[in-house]
């Protein structure tokens, strides 16, 4: 390829990618911060981990046979010959790193916040990327059934705030290991007689893990796994005592939930209790929200053995269906921070003096720099949505004052300049 064409070549970002700007990032940003501000008020502390891991921690922990780990992660060797994997989900970073940081011997429970991308190579569709990005909180070090009702409390809070109404919860108990393996026996005697019409992954999942064949996307298994309405999973009297301490603590806690709805959740180390939040407007598959206990996977992972609970949210997700809740479009920004346009080109150094003395004050101030006339400055400070406008001339400064005009309440003064970085900050204060 010449040279010319390669400039000349438009780049876009890679399919199921996109870049976040302008009023998107205003709305992420804020989604983050309720975030951050809710989970601290329950007591969780956020830690990052990093975006690659060996891809030994998701087979050992998602599970060999699952479609995240078969179909949808990024793998790769890199050059020193180590399995590398972009982390497809938050909770076997967070397992591992609470491991390696020995938490599990200085804290014993601990309560930990995650934000971030992850990555799956999933066919791009609506509401689903590459790059997607993930909140969630895991409790790790009890099993009791109030971590259960305090980590789906806040799952809503944080919905609630970041503006989404109409969601369900829907509520299930997986069981213990030895309740799973008696459900999937159960399970397998269920399918039996239509298991030659499993597709043909099913016919190894029905071998391997049958609970697999649940979350298979082909029609004709869907219909079948699902033709019973009855949870496929059976419960010993520990796990139906824990799940009923569960609700008892959510309806306490003036939590509803719906219980009777039957699914699986795709992860294979989910144990007892399990929930999704399913908001109106999003497809029917989706999920908003999820997550579920997993007593084993910190021994799994070479811990020792302590149960677990958490959960993560899509915020792609919680945005778009907020934002059909709410319909696009009807809340109008607020008006903020300060324009100070120019009326000749030679005042910037002095315009520049007081943007930087109101900076420091924290007032959000900007300016033109490149000779703009006066009625174009005026356009962009409307367009920049700022709430005041102070415009400074040659005659401005030798009156020694100011022209401000407030662009939210319509009105225009003049302000002697030395009194102006005080009365900008009480107006923005
Ligand atoms: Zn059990
Ligand atoms: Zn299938």
């Amino acid at each position: 390829m010449s040279r010319e064409s390669l400039v000349s070549m438009a780049f876009q970002a890679p399919q199921g990618t996109k870049d976040l700007l302008g009023d998107a990032v205003t709305r992420w940003a804020s989604v983050e911060r309720t975030v951050r501000r809710l989970a601290g008020l329950y007591g969780y502390q956020e830690l990052r981990t990093p975006l690659i891991e060996d891809a030994s921690l998701f087979l050992r922990s998602v599970g060999e046979t699952t479609d995240i780990v078969q179909k949808e992660m990024f793998r790769f060797e890199d050059r020193g010959g180590h399995d590398i994997a972009l982390r497809p989900e938050g909770t076997a970073s967070v397992v591992r790193a609470y491991l390696e940081h020995n938490l599990h011997k200085t804290e014993g429970f601990a309560k930990l916040l995650y934000l971030g991308p992850m990555f799956r190579a999933e066919r791009p569709q609506a509401g689903r990327f590459r790059q997607f990005h993930q909140y969630g909180v895991e409790a790790i070090g009890s099993e009791s059934p109030w971590v259960d009702v305090e980590v789906i409390t806040l799952c809503l809070h944080i919905l609630r705030e970041c503006g989404l109404m109409g969601a369900v919860m829907w509520l299930s108990s997986m069981g213990c290991r030895d309740d799973q393996q008696r459900s999937a026996q159960l399970l397998r005697e269920r399918l039996m007689k239509d298991k030659p019409k499993l597709c043909k992954e099913c016919q190894i999942r029905f071998e391997k893990n049958v609970f697999r064949v649940l979350d298979c996307k082909n029609p004709t298994c869907h219909e079948i796994a699902w033709r019973s309405k009855a949870s496929p999973f059976v419960l010993c009297e520990a796990c139906a005592a824990h799940f009923d301490e569960v609700r008892r603590g959510l309806r306490e806690a003036g939590v509803s939930f719906d219980d009777t709805k039957v699914f699986a959740r795709g992860l294979d180390y989910y144990t007892r209790t399990v929930f999704e939040v399913r908001a109106t407007g999003l497809g029917a598959q989706d999920a908003v929200a999820a997550g579920g206990r997993y007593d084993h996977l910190v021994e799994e992972l070479g811990g020792p053995p302590m149960g677990a609970f958490g959960f993560a949210a899509g915020i792609e997700r919680v945005l778009m269906a907020a934002e059909k809740q709410q319909g696009a479009g009807d809340a109008v920004p607020k008006r903020r921070g300060l324009y100070l346009a120019i009326a000749q080109p030679p005042l910037v150094g002095e315009g520049f003096r007081f943007v930087q003395q109101l900076r420091a004050r924290g007032v959000s101030a900007v300016m033109d720099y490149d000779g703009k006339s006066l009625k174009a400055q005026l356009r962009e400070a409307d367009k920049a949505n700022c709430q005041l406008v102070a415009i400074l001339g040659e005659a401005e400064v030798k009156q020694r004052v100011m022209t401000l005009k407030d662009l939210a309440q319509g009105t225009q003064r003049a302000i002697p300049l030395d009194a102006f970085v005080e009365e900008v900050s009480r107006v923005m204060g």
